[in-house]
């Protein structure tokens, strides 16, 4: 048995006494969507695996549908009316405004027990659950689940200093690099096609300087100058990328996934083919749990990838099959498999991939970037055009499709930047540094990296407060 299973398996079954008292008991509360569970889980892991005692609050199906190593974690399944179900986009907005009764319940519930909860990480979506934190006593940590890149430009329009006059075409934001209007968040370049959001996204930095951290999905080394100036406001720690172990440092050996699918993969068939198909030969292609293609645009990336002659695998959620050319399984049954939901970490983590087509989602992003596959950005809306900036023009790892008329990317532009970036000389390029940020990423995660400094700080502040 190595030394890191051995350690693990030994502080799983010390924690498996209920009755002892631990350093601190943190509450971890995400917005029960995909992309915001998966890297405020594996923070708690981290954190559990350090030692503290961790419970994890989220909406019941989010709840059912988590597999996480016995006695890691405690789940505490909040009721949101939907028995079960997935939540609909009204009651997630809904729970974005108010689930303050439901929190301040939970928090009372432990109270005078052995192992009262000590500190609340919220995730920054969540600004009220701060104020019922320190209502409640708790310290409060906000969790940010997108890069600070976003966060400076949200924080900016928030305070009214990026006015974005019609005919502005550069974009300069203290810390960030120089923007288009087309790299901006679309809530910021489009705010009347989503009002509502926009508000969400502008209140997370409310109350933000009660806060006693600041904690990032992101690494130092990625965004460096975002970084400080995120620090100059608020105690920020960065504390990602949240990979689960196994992809980055290997020290608690049972956390190889995230643990939790909204969907149901399908992993067993897409291991399968992918072992099937050469080294580096495999276009993965997916747009994440959220974002819905126009018939159009899904019929024109259908044409690409069929006329870039490369093996494919794509993920096309079950709700936009239908958009789907006909017959285009059959037609491509040679080169492709078409999925509704895979293990996204085991794929990109496959031999056999040699590039994703991403519509850079944040955690998509971090998790080809700390893999190593180079992308083919292919933003749809919310910090997606941000992130695919920084994946074409600051980190050098990918190539961002340009977008054709009524907001279409054409086929033929599908294809040439999916074989330029397999084949082409900027491929070559784009290559090498993808696997340079691959290094960066363990780094911030390997002893003495920055982010597992970074944890290490959070936990001990919150034994010894
Ligand atoms: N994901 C997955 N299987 C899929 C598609 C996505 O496991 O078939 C995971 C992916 O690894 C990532 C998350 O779902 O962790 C999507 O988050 P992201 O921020 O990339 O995009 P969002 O879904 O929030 O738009």
């Amino acid at each position: 048995m190595t030394q890191a299973l051995y350690l693990e398996e030994t502080l799983f079954k010390e924690m498996e006494k209920k009755d002892i008292a631990y350093g601190a008991h943190v509450l971890v509360f995400p917005l029960p969507v995909q992309g915001h569970i998966n890297p405020m889980l594996q923070f708690a892991k981290r954190l559990a695996f350090k030692g503290l005692k961790v419970t994890i609050a989220t909406t019941i199906y989010p709840a059912k549908s988590l597999h996480i190593g016995t006695g890691l974690l405690e789940i505490e399944p909040l009721s949101d009316g939907q028995e079960g179900a997935a939540m609909p986009r009204e009651k997630l907005l809904g729970l974005l405004t108010d689930g303050s009764g439901t929190l301040t319940r939970l928090i009372q519930k432990q109270e005078g027990s052995l192992n009262p909860f000590s500190c609340l990480v919220y995730d920054s979506i969540f600004p009220w659950a701060l104020n019922i934190a320190k209502q409640l006593g708790l310290c409060g940590a906000s969790f940010f689940t997108q890069s600070c890149a976003i966060s400076a430009i949200y924080y900016h329009v928030n305070q009214g200093k990026l006015d974005l006059p019609p005919s502005a075409t550069i974009i300069s934001i203290p810390g960030l690099p120089q923007l288009r209007i087309s790299d901006l968040p679309s809530f910021v370049s489009a705010p009347e096609s989503y009002p509502s959001t926009l508000v969400f996204v502008l209140r997370q930095f409310c109350n933000l300087e009660k806060a006693d951290w600041v904690l990032v999905n992101s690494l130092d080394k990625l965004e460096d100058e975002e970084v400080r100036w995120m620090e100059g406001l608020w105690p920020v720690k960065t504390i990602g990328p949240t990979l689960p172990s196994m992809y980055l440092d290997k020290v608690m050996v049972s956390d190889n996934d995230y643990g939790i699918n909204l969907s149901n993969p399908n992993g067993e068939p897409c291991q399968k083919w992918l072992d099937t198909r050469p080294t580096a030969s495999v276009v993965y292609v997916s747009f994440g749990s959220v974002a819905n293609l126009k018939a159009d645009q899904m019929e024109e990336l259908a044409w690409g990838l069929k006329e870039s002659n490369k093996n494919f695998l794509w993920v096309v959620r079950a709700s936009e099959q239908s958009k789907l050319p006909k017959n285009f399984v059959e037609e491509t049954i040679e080169k492709g498999l078409v999925v509704t939901w895979c293990p996204q970490l085991e794929v990109l983590a496959h031999s056999a991939v040699g590039c994703f087509v991403t519509h850079c989602g944040w955690n998509s992003t971090l998790e080809a970037l700390s893999l190593g596959v180079p992308m083919v950005a292919v933003p749809q809306w919310t910090d997606q055009p941000t992130n695919a900036k920084y994946v074409e023009d600051i980190w050098g790892v990918g190539l961002r499709v340009k977008v054709g008329e009524n907001g279409v990317v054409r086929r033929e532009e599908m294809e040439n930047c999916i074989i330029e970036v397999m084949e082409g000389v900027r491929g070559k390029e784009i290559k090498k540094n993808a696997g340079k940020w691959m290094e960066f990423a363990k780094e911030a995660l390997a002893e003495d990296g920055s982010s597992i400094k970074n944890i290490d700080d959070f936990v001990a502040k919150l034994i010894n407060k």
